[in-house]
């Protein structure tokens, strides 16, 4: 997701590199170039131009000041200003203080709401509640049947009316489903309401209808992230209906551009809270707006894999190559630790997305394979501890020595510590912004 905006910055930044100072004329092409990123990106235009009048102004603050390193402080000014245009901090889920708390999902027909209420149930799930899902889409077809689908796989329990009693009514149902909740104590009911192909004002009673006899907590409304532009009037439209407190973006994986991710927030007013990323019930998180936005500035999600990767490996020892990370002691030896690591965390694509630098290195990880990690482990190992510990010292005959100890070439063995470089740079920066557990701050 975000590598057209992602590429077009990464483009602005290099045009800023080396130089020493910034000038009006640096500020206004700059700032240009950010503009047609955005709107290649399909962000909806106030919001394009509510995010360059911002950058203008601090930027003109850089002048002024004479900052040296220029191109970093506009790096930093953007990364601010991205996470502000996607929400700031965190939202939460507001839990009802006498139980059941009752989130309601609304949005069109096939924006993936009862996908999402699976997903939620099964996050809920595991953070130890006791979800119940109610189905009160009645309009699709199959609607209740993939709902009980979804239960079933997410391991929960669903409230449906009884087949073969006619249509039925979706707010009597949605009714009957918190009152079922109250007796059997889920602590949370979500709501899978009834969506059209567009919006439509019988749709649009209905939810209210719904809202006005369940009284939720939250009214997420769930959007299609693949529709672009349309997905703003979508967003206002529900918004000035029904109401809502958060938006939930579905099928983020699709979405190359991110016009409605940055745009959502702005236009309603209202945050991002979920983020859907494929059809399976696991591909579903949290949304974090400072972790968007290093995706999106090819800074690497940091903090997403090193939760993934303490899933799967002790904390200490997670905690101790995130410590290695912040500092600058990180080495080879520990870079082939993390490759073996990953490894074991599988899909490695998706995985390696979310490291540092990731967005200039894409082509090179459309082809990394588990090949490529034998590779480089092969190259590391044919290097003395010494080299291990301290690259710089390898110097073209130890290069040469190398790259024939592994059966690779000089490129390959120079790319790799190239590579490894990089990442080590990337990470102390990083680190250092998010505060890691032993981090210290980066010598740049
Ligand atoms: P609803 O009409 O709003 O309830 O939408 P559904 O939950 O039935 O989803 C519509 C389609 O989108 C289904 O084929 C889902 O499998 C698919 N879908 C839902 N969420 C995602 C997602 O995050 N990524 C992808 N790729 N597909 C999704």
């Amino acid at each position: 997701m975000f590598e057209t905006l992602s590429d077009r910055l990464s483009g602005v930044f290099t045009n800023l590199r080396g130089k020493g100072r910034l000038t009006p004329a640096d500020v206004d092409r700059t700032c240009r170039e950010i503009r047609v990123a955005l709107l290649e990106a399909d962000v909806a235009l106030p919001v394009v131009r509510a995010f360059i009048a911002r950058i203008k102004e601090r930027a003109n603050g850089v002048i002024v000041s004479a900052a040296l390193n220029p191109a970093q402080q506009i790096i930093k000014i953007v990364n601010e200003e991205l996470v502000a245009i996607l929400g700031g901090e965190t939202r939460r889920l507001t839990y009802a203080k006498n139980p059941p708390t009752v989130i309601m999902l609304a949005g069109l027909q096939g924006a993936g709401k009862t996908t999402l209420a699976g997903k939620l149930a099964l996050w809920l799930k595991g953070q130890g509640h006791t979800p119940l899902l109610v189905a009160s889409d009645l309009q699709r077809p199959n609607a209740v049947t993939q709902l009980q689908i979804v239960g079933e796989q997410a391991g929960v329990q669903v409230f449906a009316p009884e087949p073969g009693n006619g249509v039925g009514d979706p707010v009597a149902v949605a009714r009957a489903g918190v009152a079922h909740a109250k007796v059997r104590l889920h602590d949370i009911v979500i709501v899978d309401t009834a969506g059209r192909l567009g919006v439509d004002a019988d749709m649009m009673q209905q939810a209210v209808d719904i809202r006005d006899a369940v009284q939720p907590q939250e009214i997420l409304f769930v959007l299609d992230a693949m529709v672009g532009q349309d997905a703003v009037t979508t967003a206002e439209a529900f918004r000035d209906g029904v109401g809502f407190n958060g938006v939930v973006l579905t099928k983020l994986d699709g979405d190359a551009r991110g016009g409605a991710a940055l745009s959502v927030r702005h236009v309603t007013g209202q945050p991002i809270m979920f983020a859907s990323t494929g059809e399976k019930l696991a591909d579903f998180d949290v949304f974090h707006p400072d972790r968007m936005a290093s995706r999106i500035l090819g800074m690497g999600d940091m903090l997403t894999l090193i939760e993934q990767a303490e899933q799967h490996f002790e904390a200490d020892q997670a905690e101790a190559m995130a410590a290695k990370m912040a500092g600058n002691e990180f080495t080879l030896e520990d870079f082939l630790e993390q490759m073996m690591m990953i490894r074991k965390m599988g899909p490695i694509g998706g995985l390696l997305g979310m490291l540092p630098g990731a967005g200039q290195m894409k082509d090179a990880l459309a082809n990394v394979d588990d090949r490529d990690i034998d590779r480089t482990a092969a190259i590391i190992q044919s290097m003395t501890p010494a080299e291990r510990q301290d690259p710089k010292i390898i110097n073209a005959s130890r290069r040469q020595r190398i790259a024939r100890g592994s059966g690779s070439t000089v490129s390959q063995v120079n790319a790799l510590v190239e590579r490894f470089f990089e990442a080590r740079k990337m990470m102390s920066s990083m680190a250092g912004r998010f505060g890691f557990p032993g981090a210290r701050p980066s010598n740049r």
